[in-house]
């Protein structure tokens, strides 16, 4: 836990992180295989067009959502992503407010070459910002932190979606730097925590 940052936090908001960390398990809820979908965007990435990724994020999305009862929301998928010397953003979530559908944003593009995402990063993304969406709507939390129950839950069910993890062939490059960015209910403004 980084205690700096929780130290900080009022006592209502470290009531929250303490909830949130304490979750560490996210069980899909009955239904289809949801591999198929998850190998969708597999094969969509392979086009290299964002329009069919952002339809194949829309199906699982909107599985998703049925699965765990929650509000739907909208998949939006663009080529290269924001950079700067703080990283590069690999997706974003916006929640729902004033009776706008809640939304996800997700590149498909590295910042540095513009190669397309691998595979399960892709997916990592856009179940990380999934999880997002549920501490509002499913677990009914005031606010979304990345708790070491966040990352948990999301390895948990992006598991379940597509699979365990391969074995690495060799050392991963990607730094440990958090990449992705949430929108907070009643701000405008966007935090890169
Ligand atoms: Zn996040």
């Amino acid at each position: 836990m980084p205690f700096a940052f929780y130290d900080r936090l009022s006592a209502p908001r470290q009531r929250t992180y303490a909830r949130s960390d304490s979750i560490v398990e996210l069980a899909l809820p009955e239904g289809p295989d949801p591999r198929p979908a998850a190998q969708a965007i597999s094969q969509a990435l392979q086009s290299e067009r964002e329009a069919p990724v952002q339809q194949a994020c829309q199906v699982l999305l909107d599985d998703l959502a049925a699965r765990f009862r929650v509000p739907r929301l909208r998949a939006r998928v663009y080529a290269v992503r924001p950079s700067g010397d703080w990283g590069e953003l690999h997706g974003m979530y916006f929640p729902l407010e004033d009776g706008a559908a809640a939304r996800i944003e997700l590149w498909m593009r590295t910042a540095m070459r513009a190669r397309v995402v691998a595979p399960r990063t892709f997916l990592r993304t856009l179940v990380h910002e999934f999880c997002h969406h549920l501490d509002y709507e499913h677990f009914g939390l005031p606010e979304t932190f990345h708790t070491e129950g966040f990352y948990k839950r999301e390895s948990h069910l992006l598991n379940q979606i597509a699979g365990p993890p391969q074995p690495r062939r060799r050392p991963s490059v990607q730094s440990g730097a958090d990449t992705t960015d949430t929108g907070t209910r009643g701000a405008s403004a966007h935090s890169n925590s």
